[in-house]
């Protein structure tokens, strides 16, 4: 049983669509493909959302006009007639409820999560109905299935936690019944359902975590996230050249770079694989003959295999005056931060033993102003002080063992600090698979241009004169074309 997922890229356009069906037919039976909405839809729907809530209705038709474009698209590339047609009226059909959601929202001059979760879910919707359609289109027997009835999850809208048992016990109900009768299951990723059955999301880019929480529960003995690059690169190819594919990593680093801002994966999708070891593959579908990225328990090297950065954090930092209160004014700062639903990246304590900082990500905390008094308010019997850092970055190294020697946030220090970058604060843990940077944000590509230099290294230049190769091939077929 093997799970495919497609990002938006991959099913951007009829073309892109029709590539991705391929790929999925080349795979044995039973097989279930996982999609995300063409690429830009997302975007559109929350825009469209906002624009209802706030009256602005010509943008808001503006945003629903150019949805229907990309969907219009795609059904156009659906050769068969009666499958085009069937996938036509389906679509009509969310694109109808959708237009119904905007004006709820309008009417009520404000946007739920709930709302917002039953809205930007047409976009996963529509795409599962089209991907089946195609699929069928092609001859390949198939089925769309929307995860609000598959994928259970609790009620925080935006951000939906899932319920493992409750998902497989669905997907048993509403998934494995197909695959037995030899149909390819599509099933929309980024959404689920919560216990009353309205539609959540599992938070932006949550479509690589469907895939795995939909191989959990099938015990699928692969999940292959296909997207628009051939793997998990040593850093974002889109900031540094040299950034090159790493064949295998373990769960640990894969789960320590998406994290610190991997984007090529959900920070939570390597979570369901872990408990069943189910190996995870990261391909694109731009070269779907590149072996890509195997993710496993267990990975060779020992050397920093990726650089990566996550900008546009929070550094929250405390001095209590008395040193033996240490452990209690964090433990008031844990529980505000938790009742307040803030996500903490990283927390470290520095050497005097009287202060400790905190990296979260602002998300809806109303910024250093609101966060610091909500922090003074959680210390009041401690007399500490309370900092806060608006706009830094969190850079990390990733490699089991490399991260482990001790000199090797020495040498990472160096580097950053033979080109000036302040670090805020810095860590190295025994038994942690990433070297931690805390930077001012405006430094963060850099940091990590220059730790991918001197930890990885130019591409060796082979791969070099490949990739100059396949641009020139590339940009003669081009002209060609
Ligand atoms: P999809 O729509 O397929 O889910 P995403 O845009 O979410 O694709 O993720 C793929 C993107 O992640 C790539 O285009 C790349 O720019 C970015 N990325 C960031 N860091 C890395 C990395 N270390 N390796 C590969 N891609 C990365
Ligand atoms: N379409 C959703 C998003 O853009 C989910 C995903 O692509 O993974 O966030
Ligand atoms: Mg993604």
């Amino acid at each position: 049983m093997i799970v495919l997922k497609f990002g938006g890229t991959s099913v951007g356009n009829a073309e892109r669509v029709q590539d991705a069906a391929s790929i999925i037919e080349l795979q044995p039976i039973p097989r279930a493909a996982v999609v995300s909405a063409a690429s830009g839809v997302t975007n559109l729907l929350l825009a469209a959302a906002a624009d209802a809530a706030s009256g602005n209705l010509a943008k808001m038709s503006d945003s629903v006009a150019r949805i229907n474009d990309i969907h219009n698209g795609v059904l156009g590339g659906i050769t068969d007639p009666a499958e085009r047609t069937l996938a036509t009226a389906d679509v009509i059909m969310l694109h109808t409820a959708l237009n119904s959601a905007l004006s709820d929202v309008a009417t009520a001059q404000s946007l739920s999560k709930r709302d917002s979760d039953r809205i930007v879910s047409t976009g996963e919707k529509s795409m599962s109905v089209m991907m089946a359609a195609t699929l069928r289109s092609r001859g390949t027997p198939a089925v769309h299935v929307f995860a609000d009835t598959v994928v259970g999850t609790d009620d925080r809208f935006g951000a939906a936690r899932p319920d493992r048992q409750r998902t497989r016990e669905q997907a048993a109900q509403h998934v494995l019944p197909h695959l037995a009768a030899g149909l390819t299951v599509v099933m929309t990723g980024f959404i689920g359902g919560a216990p009353d059955g309205s539609t959540t999301t599992l938070g932006r880019g949550g479509s690589d975590y469907s895939a795995t929480l939909l191989g959990a529960a099938l015990d699928a003995h692969e999940v292959q996230i296909w997207t628009d690059v051939p793997g998990v690169l040593s850093a974002d190819p889109r900031q540094v050249a040299d950034a090159r594919v790493v064949p295998t990593i373990s769960y640990d680093e894969a789960q320590e770079l998406a994290h610190f801002g991997a984007k090529v994966l959900h920070p939570r999708t390597i979570r369901p694989a872990v408990a069943l070891d189910i190996p995870v593959r990261i391909l694109s579908t731009f070269a779907p003959e590149e072996p890509g990225t195997l993710v496993i328990r267990h990975a060779t090297g020992d050397h920093i295999k990726a650089v990566t950065a996550m900008k546009g954090l929070m550094l929250l930092t405390i001095d209590v005056p008395e040193l033996e209160d240490l452990a209690a004014a964090a433990s008031a700062v844990f529980g505000r931060l938790h009742e307040d639903h803030v996500e903490i990246v990283q927390v470290s304590q520095a050497s005097s033993r009287r202060r400790m900082t905190y990296l979260i990500d602002p998300g809806n905390t109303g910024g250093c102003g609101v966060m610091s008094q909500r922090i003074l308010g959680a210390l009041e019997d401690f007399e500490a002080d309370v900092s806060c850092n608006e706009n830094v970055a969190v850079v990390a190294a990733v490699g089991d063992g490399a991260a482990a020697q001790p000199a090797a946030l020495g040498r990472l220090l160096g580097v950053l600090d033979r080109a000036s970058i302040p670090v805020l604060a810095s860590s190295q843990q025994s038994s942690n698979v990433a070297l931690v940077v805390i930077v001012p944000a405006q430094h963060a590509e850099r940091a990590v241009e220059l730790i991918h230099t001197a930890f990885i290294g130019p591409k060796p230049a082979s791969a070099r004169g490949r990739r100059q190769r396949r641009a020139r091939v590339m940009s003669e077929s081009v002209r060609v074309g």
